[in-house]
């Protein structure tokens, strides 16, 4: 595998880095405690083309490959974990699943406008009774005429509250399991449509996790993303693809722990001297830094494959679990180097350190990878 970034590759990440650093990550404290959704980075994210990464330029993407999506992806979680957050909902998952399953009147009405950032997007699957369980949903769709009556309730939605078109997973065979899921692109303005509220959350504070609620939520028959009762499978596929952003933006919020730790255990000083001479500060950076690495790797390797149409299920899960925990080890491990002074708020590695947790749970906690990684590994094997 050869994994030598090309000039383009090179020259985006370059873009993104230097964007990050210089309006993003000045703000990020401040969005964070404000919990405010920053719509003026959003527009600005839209100059730079990251409103549509992947989508061809004839739909207002900017036709980037996963490879340096996913770089992209770490320089701005590296930044802000809710800015990336936010993005990644809206590239990989809505617009993702839009653009993928969605048929060309959807795809000329709902793309371009994502695309272009001129509209935010969101992607709910998740319920109150259904997380990991994606088959067991409960919201219904039924056919009236030549509308879809929506009915039920979505938990944890990321850009639920401050979306304008969200991609909606609903059960369209009534005693159905998995089979029965279908898609819809739902308009915020739709009759029966409702924001319940915002989660209060342990992080990702500038990135709203909604709860909606749909009431004979109308829809029209043509907003069918993708085929009917084919949902299941199709959410299965952008959950893979979205599984390759979320390790980029764990090992963005893990980089960005580790370098905080490298610069303050050079200042520090205890002992009469910078804490980074103790041995047990420096083998903590190295395990660190060798995680990081290896979580890049990782990432670059199925998106790589992602690029070529090569199977990237298995690899996709592997970078996911990994680099996930190795945020959560990085951040952990920052907070320790910086002592009391990582417990407060003056110092990034706090924001961090609730910023991490949820690269363990999001697009599939660390269980449901390890499931994915062994039902791949195992499926080769005869038994008997
Ligand atoms: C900040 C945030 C943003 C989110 N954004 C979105 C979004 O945009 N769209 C969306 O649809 N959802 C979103 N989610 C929901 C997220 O995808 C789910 O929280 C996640 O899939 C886990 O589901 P759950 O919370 O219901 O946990 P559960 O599925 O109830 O899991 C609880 C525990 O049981 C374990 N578990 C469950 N099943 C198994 C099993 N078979 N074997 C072993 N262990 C198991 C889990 O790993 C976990 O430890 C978001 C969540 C958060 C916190």
């Amino acid at each position: 595998m050869n994994i030598e970034l090309s000039e383009e590759q090179r020259l985006v990440r370059k873009m993104a880095k230097d964007f990050a650093a210089s309006e993003i990550a000045p703000r990020a404290d401040e969005i964070d405690r404000s919990k405010r959704f920053p719509r003026e980075i959003f527009e600005r994210l839209a100059d730079l083309g990251f409103m549509g990464m992947q989508i061809p330029t004839e739909y207002g993407g900017a036709e980037l490959d996963t490879v340096t999506s996913a770089l992209v992806m770490e320089e701005i979680a590296r930044a802000s974990g809710s800015v990336a957050l936010s993005l990644a909902a809206h590239n990989s998952l809505a617009l993702g699943h839009l653009y993928t399953f969605g048929s060309e009147h959807l795809r000329q009405r709902y793309v371009k406008p994502l695309s272009t950032g001129e509209r935010i997007g969101a992607w709910a699957l998740t319920e109150p009774g259904a997380g990991s369980d994606a088959k067991s949903i409960q919201t219904t769709a039924r056919k009236s005429g030549d509308e879809w009556l929506l009915n039920g309730e979505k938990f944890l939605i990321t850009n639920g509250s401050v979306a304008d078109f969200l991609v909606v997973m609903a059960r369209t065979k009534p005693d159905g399991r998995g089979t029965g899921i279908s898609a819809f692109l739902v308009e915020k303005e739709f009759h029966g449509f409702e924001v319940v509220k915002d989660q209060e959350k342990l992080g990702l504070h500038a990135s709203p996790t909604s709860d909606l609620l749909f009431r004979e939520c109308r829809v029209p028959a043509e907003n069918l993303v993708g085929e009917v009762n084919h949902g299941h499978q199709d959410v299965m596929s952008i959950l893979d693809g979205g599984r390759i952003g979320m390790a980029a933006f764990s090992v963005g919020i893990a980089q960005a722990s580790l370098d905080a730790a490298i610069s303050y255990s050079k200042d520090r000083h205890q002992f009469g001297r910078p804490i980074a001479e103790f041995q047990a500060i420096r083998f903590m950076i190295a395990d660190v830094a060798t995680r990081v690495e290896a979580s890049r790797l990782l990432y670059l390797r199925a998106a790589q494959r992602k690029d070529l149409r090569r199977p990237f299920t298995k690899e996709a899960s592997m970078a996911k679990l990994f680099a996930s925990e190795t945020a959560m080890k990085a951040a952990w491990t920052s907070v320790q180097i910086h002592g009391g002074y990582g417990y407060v708020v003056d110092y990034p590695v706090e924001r961090y350190f609730r910023d991490a947790k949820l690269c363990e749970i999001g697009e599939g906690t660390s269980e449901i990878q390890r499931l994915v990684i062994s039902r791949e590994i195992l499926k080769s094997l005869q038994f008997g």
